[in-house]
C-alpha cells in the first residue's frame, strides 16, 4: 500500500533526544482501516497528542500513526453520563463540549492536551487517585485493533485480560480506536480549593495520610530545592467541585460559565542560562512565601487543574537540550526513599522548578499500570551533562526502596531496572506475543526497555 507519510522529527513533550520518523495521519476511519489491513511488516507506534515525555509514541525504525484526526465523539448517554467516542478526541474537547452541560471528566492529569486513548494507554492519574484510582476504572469498555484478532471490544469483565494489558499497556496491544467512558456530574466549572503551607516533608506527608480522605482531589507542590530543616516544603492544594451555592453571586446564574485569560505562548527556545539555579530557587520561594494558608478558594477548573496549559509550549523554556521528567513512586514503607530523594536532588541542584508530590490509593490489575499505594514525586529535570548518571542515582533509590517509574515520563532507564519495578512485565510480553505475534508494534520506548519479545 502506497501511504502518504510525513517526515518529521519527533520526541516527547520534554524534547529529550528528537528522532527522524515517518508519520502517517489518516484523516478518516477507511484510511485507518486501510492501513491496518495492509501494514504488511513494516512496525508502527499509534500516537496521541505527544504529551508522554519521553519515546513512548516515537518510533524511528518503522511508522508513527498519529490517531489525532479520529476524534469523532459518537454518542453520549445524557442521563448515566456515558460518552463513546473515538480514541482520538482530547479531554480538552470534552471539557468544552460536556462542562457547559454539566459534566466533567472522571480523571484527569495535568495537561487537558491528552487523547482519550493516550490516557488509556498510559492509564493516567488525577489529583483524585487516592479515592478514585486510574482512568481504567471509568473506561465501561474499549475497541483494540490487534494484529492477530482485529477488532476485539475488552473490558474488565470481557476479554479482561487484554484490557488490563492495554491499559497502561502504551500502544504495544493494539490500536484504541474508541472508548466508552463515564463522565462526572457537576454542579458548576469551578472547585473550591483549600490551600495549606506544610514547612517540611513529614507535615505535608502527614496532612496527606490523615486529610486526603475529606478531598476529592489533593496535590501538593514541593520545593525541591529546600534543605535541612525545610526540606521538602509544600503547599497543599485540596478541594473539590464547587456546588451552586458555594459560589459567589456573580457565578450563579451562569456556574458553567468562566471568562479564560488570551493563552501565552514561549515563541522561542530560551537560553539554557535562564533557568539557572538561583532563578529557580527565587520563584520556589516566592511561590511558598505568596501562597498563604487559604480556605474555600472559589477558582475555575482551568487555573486548579490545568495551570501550565495556559502558556503554550512551555517546554521551550528549557532550551533546546530539553528536560525530562522523571515521577517515582514509593510504598508508604519506602518512605526515606523519598527522603534520600530530596536530599540528593537539592545538593545537587539539578530538579527545577515546584514539582509534584501526591498519595496515591490502590493499584489495578492493569500489568504495567504506574500507580500503588503510596508517594509519588514528578519533577522536570533540565538536560545537563550528567543527566544518565544522575537518573540512574533516582533508578537505585527508588529499586531500594520497593518503588518504580512512570512510562508515561521515562527516557532514561534501562529493561533490567525496569523489569524490577514492574513485576507484570513478563505477562505483558506474553500478551503481547498472542495479540501481536510478528511485533508490528513498537516503539523506541518498547525496544529500550526490552517490551515486547
Ligand atoms: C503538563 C503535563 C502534565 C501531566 N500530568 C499528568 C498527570 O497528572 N497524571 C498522569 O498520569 N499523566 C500526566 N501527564 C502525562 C500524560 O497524561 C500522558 O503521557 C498521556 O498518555 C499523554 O497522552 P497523549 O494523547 O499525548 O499520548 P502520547 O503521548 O502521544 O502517547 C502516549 C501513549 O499512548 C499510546 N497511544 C496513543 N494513542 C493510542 C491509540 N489510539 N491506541 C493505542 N495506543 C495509543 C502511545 O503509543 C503512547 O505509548 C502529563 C503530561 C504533561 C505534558
Amino acid at each position: 500500500m502506497l501511504l502518504n507519510t510525513a517526515s518529521k522529527t519527533l520526541s516527547g513533550w520534554g524534547r529529550y533526544h528528537p528522532k527522524d520518523c515517518a508519520v502517517f495521519r489518516p484523516e478518516r476511519n477507511s484510511e485507518l482501516k486501510s492501513f491496518l489491513e495492509a501494514s504488511g511488516d513494516q512496525s508502527f507506534i499509534p500516537r496521541g497528542l505527544g504529551r508522554s515525555y519521553g519515546d513512548t509514541a516515537v518510533n524511528e525504525a518503522g511508522l508513527v500513526l498519529d490517531m489525532c484526526r479520529l476524534n469523532r465523539m459518537r454518542h453520549f448517554d445524557e442521563t448515566t453520563g456515558i460518552l463513546d467516542c473515538e480514541g482520538g478526541v482530547s479531554l480538552a474537547e470534552i471539557l468544552e463540549t460536556f462542562v457547559p452541560r454539566g459534566w466533567f471528566l472522571p480523571v484527569t492529569p495535568g495537561t487537558k492536551f491528552v487523547t482519550v486513548a493516550g490516557a488509556i494507554a498510559n492509564d493516567v492519574h488525577g489529583k483524585n487517585h487516592h479515592g478514585d484510582g486510574t482512568f481504567a476504572r471509568f473506561v465501561h469498555s474499549l475497541e483494540l485493533w490487534t494484529p492477530a484478532l482485529g477488532v476485539v471490544t475488552c473490558s474488565p469483565s470481557e476479554n479482561s485480560e487484554i484490557f488490563w494489558a492495554t491499559v497502561g499497556g502504551i500502544g504495544l496491544t493494539g490500536v484504541i480506536l474508541s472508548a466508552k467512558i463515564q463522565l462526572r456530574a457537576v454542579e458548576s466549572a469551578y472547585v473550591k480549593v483549600d490551600y495549606q503551607r506544610c514547612p517540611h516533608l513529614d507535615a505535608v506527608l502527614e496532612e496527606m495520610e490523615s486529610r486526603d480522605r475529606d478531598y476529592l482531589y489533593s496535590v501538593a507542590w514541593i520545593d525541591c530545592l529546600a534543605k535541612r530543616a525545610h526540606l521538602g516544603r509544600s503547599i497543599l492544594m485540596r478541594g473539590a467541585h464547587a456546588r451552586v451555592r458555594d459560589l459567589p453571586r456573580r457565578h450563579e446564574e451562569k456556574p458553567y460559565k468562566f471568562s479564560r485569560r488570551p493563552p501565552l505562548a514561549v515563541p522561542i527556545d530560551f537560553p539554557g542560562f535562564v533557568l539557572n539555579n538561583l532563578s529557580i530557587k527565587t520563584f520556589n520561594t516566592l511561590f511558598y512565601r505568596i501562597n498563604r494558608n487559604r480556605q474555600e478558594v472559589i477558582t475555575n477548573y482551568e487555573s486548579y487543574f490545568y495551570p501550565l496549559d495556559g502558556i503554550h509550549d512551555w517546554n521551550r523554556m528549557y532550551g533546546r537540550r530539553g528536560f525530562i521528567q522523571y515521577q517515582a513512586a514509593f510504598p508508604f514503607e519506602g518512605r526515606m526513599g523519598l527522603v534520600s530523594m530530596l536530599e540528593m536532588l537539592s545538593e545537587q541542584k539539578r530538579a527545577s522548578f515546584l514539582a509534584v508530590l501526591k498519595c496515591f490509593g490502590p493499584s489495578n490489575p492493569g500489568l504495567l499500570s504506574y500507580p500503588m499505594p503510596g508517594y509519588t514525586l514528578a519533577l522536570d529535570i533540565p538536560c545537563k551533562p550528567g543527566i544518565e548518571e544522575f537518573t540512574r542515582e533516582l533508578d537505585r533509590i527508588l529499586l531500594d526502596h520497593g518503588g518504580r517509574l512512570y512510562l508515561a515520563k521515562d527516557s532514561l532507564t534501562d529493561s533490567a531496572t525496569f523489569a524490577a519495578m514492574y513485576p507484570g512485565v513478563e505477562a505483558f510480553r506474553e500478551q503481547c506475543a498472542l495479540l501481536d505475534p510478528q511485533g508490528l508494534l513498537s516503539s523506541a520506548q518498547a525496544r529500550r526497555l526490552h517490551l515486547i519479545k
